[in-house]
């Protein structure tokens, strides 16, 4: 999942970035009004983490500018300690949730997932497509219950999938979901990452839809624990903050 991050505040911006990062997120940057708008005009984001006080261009003008131009992407925005003028602006100008400054970045993630959830496309924190369950709270994936050591990549490449489970995903949909925006995007790369996970996944859970992309496929046969992990389907909720439970 990609978070554009704004904010003029360089080591804020840095803070907000290695929290997303380690949550499993894609993260891009902008450190002014002018290129948040841009960026939330041209690119998708599953959500947006808005300052207010920006240069150039403020946040509420960024975020009226972007709902009049019916993006409706989850926007979090970030407002001054006690200044409930703003929070009110904020609403009105179509933010979905805000957090005073300063903030605990736990709090951050919870709001953020809750957002996303909210946002339709994700019903769930946590996901499942045959025998596989990935946590997004965590970053995590289990296999009938067993935990898969993946890196942040094939992460992110079998969170998009999952996202989308039964969807064709193109290569180049993959690239701009793993890579920030400054990076070298090279969709190569992202068959190598389908490899790697292919080999730590039950066989045939990836299909590959010939010059489409590639699909999760959930009926495949599990590795052999049949019935037992799977039972937390679509149940998110259920599960403390403790996590996965075997
Ligand atoms: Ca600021």
């Amino acid at each position: 999942m990609r978070i554009l991050v704004v904010e003029d505040n360089p080591a804020l911006a840095a803070q907000l970035g290695h929290a997303l990062v380690d949550a499993g997120y894609v993260v891009d940057y902008a450190e002014d009004g002018a290129d948040a708008h841009y960026m939330g005009d041209v690119e998708t984001y599953d959500a947006v983490v808005l300052d207010l006080g920006l240069p150039v261009m403020d946040g509420l003008t960024v975020l009226r500018k972007w709902r009049d131009a019916s993006h409706d992407m989850p926007v979090l925005i970030l407002t001054a300690r006690d200044n409930w003028h703003e929070k009110v602006s904020g609403m009105d100008a179509g933010a979905d949730d805000y957090l005073t400054k300063p903030f605990h970045m736990e709090e951050l993630l919870a709001r953020l997932r809750a957002l996303i959830r909210r946002s339709g496309r994700h019903t769930s924190a946590q996901w499942t497509s045959g025998h596989i369950v990935l946590d997004t709270r965590q970053a995590r994936v289990t296999v009938d219950g067993e935990a898969l050591s993946l890196t942040s990549h094939e992460y992110r490449v079998l969170a998009v999938l999952m996202q989308r489970a039964g969807e064709i995903v193109s290569r180049s949909e993959l690239v701009g979901h793993i890579y920030a925006q400054d990076y070298e995007r090279d969709s190569n790369t992202i068959d190598v990452f389908i490899g790697r996970l292919r080999k730590k996944l039950p066989q045939g859970s990836i299909e590959t839809v010939r010059g489409l992309g590639y699909r999760m496929n959930a009926k495949v046969p599990g590795s052999g624990h049949a019935g037992e992990s799977t039972a937390v389907r679509e149940s998110g909720e259920v599960l403390g903050p403790s996590g996965v439970k075997r």
